[in-house]
């Protein structure tokens, strides 16, 4: 392996800023993913120099040349992970060093070069520290932060590249789903998968989503807010969202999401509330379930929560489930009790408000 080129990062602000007055009026009311902050992060990769050329530069367009290979064979991974603003005003990462190594994992299996954690980690709070007047106050409120890798290198043929992009974006955001929104509603998709063994379904690559948003347009076309995906194999076993792991809870004490088969993405938070469940005295299961299932234990009773989690919505009740055949209801279709417990637990421990005993939280220093 090469070593790298990389001794620190170069700060160059921008001679542009947002005023004051512009930013405070964007993050009053930043939905999600649509305002930006003044800077990006930006590493290179080449054969021979290993990553080089850290620097923070002001946010601005790219230049690519057409024949730039991820626009051809969608070399490209990606991050999604937020900084808060911590109860006792300082800034923290949750987990970074998870985000860090799934990243790697990606990068390995879509045959891209490998990035040093703490590399990873400082590109992020380099850019956080720079942009930190763009932490928005409303509730719910955090610094979302978009780290990606593509393929930069200029040629057509079909090969693993030989040259990099790394970038990291931060977006002031609020609260993911519209406000009031309680339980969503999912629609089963009988026509998509999602991933399939041995493919790209437990890496973040831009592709997976690509593939999912047909999915995502039937289900709001039939009046559902996401869409959940079986198994490509038989269509039964449940797996997750678009972008989010599923839990159900069950009136015998346990709590069950589908393994890490190789077809789901290993979210962190859904490793987050898997410890916190289990600190809540919840039997934790990591099994199988199917769709008939599903319905079963929802008609019957016996399933009583059923919610999605992800860092862009952290949790999320699930109330209804649609598809062609037709309709069910979970619990009584609004969020549950242990749902808002542990989203509080998490969100708690994400922003300060409680004993971080795990060592989740890495301030910004
Ligand atoms: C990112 C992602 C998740 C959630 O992962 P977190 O680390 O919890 O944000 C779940 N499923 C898919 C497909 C994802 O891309």
């Amino acid at each position: 392996m090469v070593r790298d080129q990389h001794d620190g990062f170069n700060i160059q602000p921008s001679t542009n800023p947002t005023s004051a007055e512009a930013r405070t009026a964007k993050i009053a009311d930043p939905g999600f993913g649509n305002i930006f902050t003044d800077h990006m992060a930006v590493i290179n990769y080449s054969q021979d120099k290993g990553w080089h050329d850290a620097r923070i530069v002001a946010r601005g367009p790219l230049s690519l040349d057409p024949a730039t290979a991820v626009l051809h064979y969608a070399q490209e991974i990606f991050e999604g992970m937020k900084a808060y603003r911590l109860a006792d005003g300082s800034i923290g990462l949750f987990r970074p060093q998870e985000n860090a190594a799934r990243f790697n994992l990606s990068a390995d299996r879509m045959a891209m070069p490998q990035i040093d954690e703490n590399l990873f980690i400082e590109a992020i709070e380099q850019l956080v520290k720079i942009d930190m007047d763009w932490f928005p106050n409303v509730d719910g409120g955090s610094l979302y932060l978009r780290p990606f890798m593509f393929a930069s290198e200029v040629f057509l043929g079909v090969r693993p590249a030989k040259e990099y992009m790394f970038i990291v974006i931060a977006s002031p955001v609020g609260a993911y789903f519209k406000k009031g929104a309680d339980a969503v509603t999912i629609w089963a998709s009988e026509n998509y998968s999602r991933a399939a063994k041995g493919g790209t379904g437990a890496a973040k690559c831009g592709g997976n989503y690509a593939a999912s948003l047909i999915a995502q347009a039937e289900a709001a076309k039939n009046g559902c807010d996401q869409v959940v995906f079986f198994d490509a194999a038989e269509h039964e076993w449940v797996e997750e969202l678009g972008g989010m792991n599923l839990f159900f809870i069950f009136d015998d004490g346990s709590i069950l999401t589908p393994p890490l088969s190789g077809t789901i993405l290993p979210g962190i938070t859904r490793k987050s509330i898997l410890q916190l469940a289990k600190d809540q005295g919840l039997r934790v299961r990591e099994e199988r379930y199917s769709r008939q299932q599903w319905e079963d234990d929802s008609n019957s009773g016996k399933l009583l929560e059923c919610f999605a989690c992800g860092t862009a919505a952290v949790v999320s009740a699930v109330g209804k489930v649609k598809s062609s055949r037709g309709e069910f209801t979970i619990g009584n279709g609004s969020t549950g009790q242990m749902t808002v417990k542990l989203r509080q637990l998490l969100v708690d421990i994400q922003r300060g408000n409680s004993d971080d005993s795990y060592g989740w939280v890495k301030k910004i220093t």
